[in-house]
């Protein structure tokens, strides 16, 4: 019989119940215990889930707070001194170091003021987990036993489950050294890592688990040597350990074929590889395993939210099934279904032809059950029928397909993707355009997002605000940006996005081919959650996006008036996108609906076009090879798309935040101006890197994350620095990002302070 697994299940509740248990906890709104609570009902809800769908293999420890990989931080004690100096209950110290403490001194409690570690991306996910970082004074030792808690919780409802761990080189490799201890490899504390995970692994075995599953998804990098050996040594450990559960080692992402010799021999029971993501390495991974181990096929799709398509899989998992016997194999989702939505069923407004092309996480459980079924040669007749007729549906539907938009897009051609003039040229025929002084000021596009910004856009959704009163509304709003900038001085103003609920939710209303949920929440980072849209089909732009907010803008001030634009591979990233045609052809959809925006802009008489491109870096590919060069000249080419339209005096201005960029790889978009996030990297060598870039730059000047209010000086310092390296003339002066989630009394200070360092240094030249 062929086995079902799931890998994780989201744990944010079906109705966003964490976000609220915790944000109500962190306001002091209730108890600890409150929290817990929830906690535990969200659990004991989805193991129920699983078991009654029919799983046979139900992952816990899959529940966190705030995020899995720290949960393994404070249960191992890789905690910097300056959280535990406080003496806070453990769940605040794990709260701190997610996401900073900043609190008051009281009769009773000394003042708290701690930064949050360091946060990054999940691999190309938009999760963010929060980074190991590895002290100088660290003592490895189990802050209590939450795995085994979890386990014997569920254990008590009466389900066996499979513990699931971040293994120990993914954990230490994903790591870092911290501040004190620069000179530290953290894959060289293996060796003190390996008893802890042995211990918490013979606890699990005593309270009765037989299996765990230990996730190594580094398993799909480029890993070096030592990271390799890391691997071998880990496992081999594991395999001279007595009373320990069984072993599944899962890889996600991408495909482990390179790593494969880390991985023959090892003495785990079996393997878990994503065939979502890299189905070529099938015959590698099946040549590579063992006589006695299984294989769990990763098939159902954790990343996205289409229907699988069941006689494909069926077919794909027979291949196994034919080299192994059904006893080795196991049908299972590729990753944690933590990427997905929770359930398809609390969708009531979306349409049902899409509804019946969809599966959420929910659904994705009876997904991995049928297939095990219909493997393992169990009638499930009516349920191959019933998706065989939904897959046909999808592919022919009137959703889906528009002629025009592919005949366009095979049109596009390198005139479209040129500007007509190199930069030189373009920035002599620009420069009487606009006039600007040394160091122009301007800022990345939006301010700040009030209660009464949110609270109008409620009332015009639900209807109890008219159009044109709702239009009022928002124009009443840019004319307080405008008087703003003026007011302060800014060179190049913007109109503020008060009208953006989002800035890929914005444009994605407005085009077709673009689905929407209204509870499609999925966690990004902590108490963060996102609701992405779902590209369904070939996608256009019926009618200007962004026009009327931005020549209303412009009409009421004498200086040039940014418009605002989100870029096509931002668009993407940002969305559930299609899995029936490439992304490269999804980007070069969007790159043609915003050319057309780009052009209806500067025909409106929009000068200055800003492009915001903050996800171009997480697309990159995880692996060097010839899929991340490719990606790294289609996602500029699509930006050149969308942007190469206008003529030589229009200046296009892209933006990035989010990541360590490569300047070589934002050279090839070509915009007259790049602003990129910058404040934290007080870091030469990264100056450096930008010296040569050939377009004007600017680098962000303060943390917009954070409600602080640099001073003039400070302004001055850093600018200051970046000058030691970064020439004058190219020198553009913003914050590292929009300012939509800052209060206005902080935005007014900071960016006086910008402005007149600014000025300052106009002076000085
Ligand atoms: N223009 C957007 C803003 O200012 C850019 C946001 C982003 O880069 N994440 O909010
Ligand atoms: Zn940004």
């Amino acid at each position: 019989m062929v086995q079902s697994a799931v890998l994780g299940f989201p744990r944010i509740g079906p109705n966003r119940e964490l976000k609220k248990a915790t944000e109500a906890y962190w306001n002091g709104k209730t108890s600890v215990e409150d929290l817990l609570k929830v906690g535990k009902e969200i659990r004991e809800q989805n193991w129920k889930l699983q078991k009654q769908a029919g799983v046979d293999i139900i992952a816990s420890n899959d529940f966190s707070f705030y995020d899995q990989v720290l949960d393994l931080s404070v249960l191992f004690n890789v905690i910097p001194e300056r959280y535990t100096k406080y003496n806070l209950a453990q769940l605040d110290v794990l709260f701190a170091m997610g996401r900073g403490l900043q609190r008051k001194a009281t009769d009773s409690e000394p003042a708290v003021d701690v930064t949050a570690l360091e946060m990054v991306k999940w691999f190309d996910s938009n999760y963010h987990y929060v980074r190991p970082t590895f002290g100088k004074n660290l003592t490895f030792k189990l802050n209590g036993q939450k795995p085994v808690d979890e386990f014997l919780e569920a254990k008590a409802l009466g389900i066996q489950t499979r513990p699931v761990l971040v293994g120990p080189v993914s954990y230490l490799h994903l790591g870092k050294a911290d501040k004190d201890n620069l000179e530290l490899d953290p894959i060289s504390l293996l060796d003190q890592l390996l008893p802890l995970y042995t211990e918490i692994l013979q606890k699990l075995a005593a309270a009765g688990a037989t299996e765990v599953q230990l996730d190594e998804p580094t398993l799909v990098l480029d890993l070096p040597a030592n990271v390799q050996a890391a691997v071998k040594k880990a496992y081999t450990y594991f395999g001279q350990q007595s009373g320990l559960p069984k072993i599944t080692l899962a890889s996600y992402f991408g495909t482990a074929v390179p790593n494969l010799d880390a991985l023959k021999g090892l003495p785990v029971a079996g393997f878990h590889f994503d065939f979502v993501r890299a189905p070529e390495q099938i015959n590698d991974v099946i040549a590579a395993i063992g006589a006695n181990q299984t294989l769990s096929v990763g098939i159902v799709d954790g990343r996205n939210i289409w229907k699988n398509n069941f006689a494909k899989s069926t077919e794909f998992v027979n291949q196994a099934v034919a080299k192994l016997g059904a006893d080795r194999v196991v049908v299972a989702t590729s990753s944690s279904l933590l990427h997905t939505p929770v359930d398809l069923e609390n969708e009531a407004k979306l349409n049902p032809e899409l509804k019946n092309y969809f599966s959420f996480a929910t659904q994705k459980l009876g997904e991995v059950v049928t297939i095990a079924k219909n493997v393992s040669g169990q009638d499930v007749s009516a349920a191959l029928k019933a998706n065989a007729e939904a897959i046909a549906a999808r592919a022919n539907s009137s959703f889906i397909n528009d002629q025009a938009v592919k005949d366009r897009v095979a049109s596009i051609d390198a005139k479209m993707s040129t500007r007509a003039a190199p930069f030189p040229q373009r920035l002599e025929e620009q420069k009487p355009v606009f006039k600007l002084p040394l160091f122009p000021t301007t800022t990345i596009g939006s301010f700040p997002q009030t209660k009464d910004i949110r609270i109008n856009r409620n009332k015009f959704n639900k209807g109890q605000l008219s159009a044109e009163e709702y239009e009022k509304f928002i124009n009443s709003e840019i004319e307080r940006v405008i008087r703003f900038q003026e007011e302060i001085d800014l060179d190049v103003l913007v109109h503020g996005e008060p009208e953006r609920n989002d800035m890929v939710q914005y444009f994605g209303e407005q085009l077709k081919g673009y689905a929407f949920t209204t509870n499609g929440w999925v966690q990004s980072y902590g108490s963060r959650y996102v609701r992405p849209p779902i590209i369904v089909g070939d996608l256009s732009r019926p009618k200007a996006m962004s026009v009327k907010e931005s020549v209303y803008a412009q009409s009421i001030t004498k200086k040039h008036v940014k418009g605002m634009l989100t870029g096509p591979i931002t668009c993407l990233r940002w969305s559930f996108p299609r899995d029936d045609i490439d992304q490269q052809t999804q980007a070069y959809q969007l790159a043609l609906a915003l050319r057309d925006e780009v052009n209806d802009l500067e025909a409106a008489g929009i000068k200055i076009i800003q492009v915001d491109e903050p996800a171009i870096r997480e697309g990159l590919p995880l692996r060097a090879g010839a899929e991340r060069s490719a990606y790294q000249v289609w996602a500029a080419e699509a930006f050149r798309v969308a942007t190469s339209g206008v003529s030589n005096k229009t200046q296009i201005h892209s933006h990035f935040c989010y990541s360590d960029l490569d300047p070589n790889h934002i050279k090839a978009l070509d915009a007259d101006v790049v602003s990129i996030e910058f404040s934290k990297k007080d870091d030469a060598n990264y100056i450096a890197e930008f010296k040569d870039y050939p377009n004007h730059i600017g680098l962000g000047l303060f943390d917009i994350h954070s409600p602080r209010v640099p001073s003039k000086e400070e302004f001055i310092s850093k600018i200051d620095t970046i000058l030691k390296t970064y020439p004058a003339e190219k020198f553009w002066v913003n914050p590292d990002c929009g300012l939509k989630t800052r209060g206005w009394e902080e935005t007014r200070l900071s960016l006086t302070h910008m402005v007149e360092a600014a000025k300052y240094f106009r002076e000085q030249y």
